[in-house]
């Protein structure tokens, strides 16, 4: 993988590029998608965002999502526009499996592969070109420096802005994490001095569900929620049941997780869904203990230090049962 900076040049010659991100993808995935599809057209590319599955209905307002191919949805449509592109970007994930079926067709396709993302432990030997930067708060922000490093910063817009700073609030927790550096708040000024208006912007991601979302996060944390003081450790699990009766949809259980690190003293927060096809982990924690290698060693899964994903293939109920007997052997970490 060869600096992003040798790929400059060819920005000024027309491509035909595809975007895309990591399956179900969240706020700074679409947002640095459509930020860099917004720019890209400016400069007068030919360019189709593909996401490897569906999104939370609260990203529905961004500027082009309209334009964005399910490639659950569309495979047929989506495989041949990969298989047709010069350029393929890929967004918010380290390695290709990170999209699900896409996979395949991203790993046989052969034009020139750009990763731009912050997680940990990329998959070098499949792109082109990359920038992997595990200290930037997310990749809106990356996608912000690759548009100023190319020398066209001068085409951001609020259009853009919207699309970037939409993953800079989700994935820096609203500007909150350890993450959130100086150069996060200067890039939100400049943002801000080209138009935006980010009250906006969080109104549509976080003030815009429906009461059903209201009344099943009352239900979990009433119900789902078991903390583990030993271990410093709070634990939630969603049931098949809970995700019908409350008509759960992609996107409304992000950020339950969260709450579970709002309890003084905790430095773990698990919460495992029962989802049709797996059980989905999602860790958050504080301070040192790392999550990144915790869900790799345990739930093939990877992330961030203070922020990872996993899968088990096991019942909810074993795949909890396993949870609580491995963070026993973390007791001093966790302390
Ligand atoms: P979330 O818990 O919000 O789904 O994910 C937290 C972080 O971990 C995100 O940066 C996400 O991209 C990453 N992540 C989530 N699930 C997985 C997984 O199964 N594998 C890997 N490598 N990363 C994941
Ligand atoms: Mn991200």
């Amino acid at each position: 993988m060869q600096s992003t900076d040798l790929f400059f040049p060819s920005l000024n010659q027309p491509f035909k590029a595809v975007i895309t991100m990591h399956q179900k993808p969240d706020g700074d995935a679409m947002g640095s998608a459509l930020g860099l599809y917004h720019f890209l057209k400016a400069l007068g590319h030919d360019v189709q965002v593909i996401s490897p599955t569906n999104w939370a209905g609260f990203l529905n307002w961004m500027p082009g999502v309209d334009t964005v191919i399910d490639y659950e949805a569309k495979q047929h449509l989506a495989t041949e526009l990969v298989n047709n592109a010069g350029v393929i970007f890929c967004l918010d994930f380290n390695v290709l499996h990170r999209t699900k079926h896409m996979e395949q067709v991203l790993t046989n396709a052969k034009c020139t592969k750009i990763l731009i993302d912050h997680h940990q432990q990329p998959q070098v030997e499949a792109f082109t070109y990359g920038t992997s930067d595990t200290s930037k708060s997310s990749t809106c922000e990356m996608v912000y420096d690759f548009i100023i490093a190319s020398g066209h910063g001068n085409l951001l817009d609020v259009t853009m802005a919207e699309c970037l700073y939409t993953g800079l609030m989700t994935d820096t927790g609203s500007f909150r994490f350890p993450a959130t550096t100086a150069s996060v708040h200067r890039m939100v000024a400049h943002l801000k001095d080209i138009g935006l208006n980010h009250t906006r912007v969080h109104d549509f991601i976080y003030d815009s569900f429906l009461e059903n979302r209201l009344r099943f996060i009352g239900h979990a944390l009433l119900n789902r929620m078991e903390v583990l003081y030993e271990y410093n450790t709070s634990l939630m699990y969603i049931t098949k049941a809970d995700l019908q009766k409350f008509d759960i949809k992609t996107g409304d259980t992000e950020g339950l997780v969260n709450y579970l690190l709002t309890i003084q003293g905790i430095k773990l927060g698990a919460i495992v869904i029962d989802r049709d096809e797996e059980r989905k982990w999602s860790f958050r924690s504080k301070g040192d203990f790392d999550v990144n290698t915790f869900a790799r060693e345990h739930f093939e899964g990877g992330g961030h230090k203070n922020a990872a994903g996993g899968r088990s293939s096991e019942s909810l109920e074993a795949t909890v049962k396993r949870f609580k007997e491995i963070i026993k052997t973390y007791q001093n970490q966790l302390q």
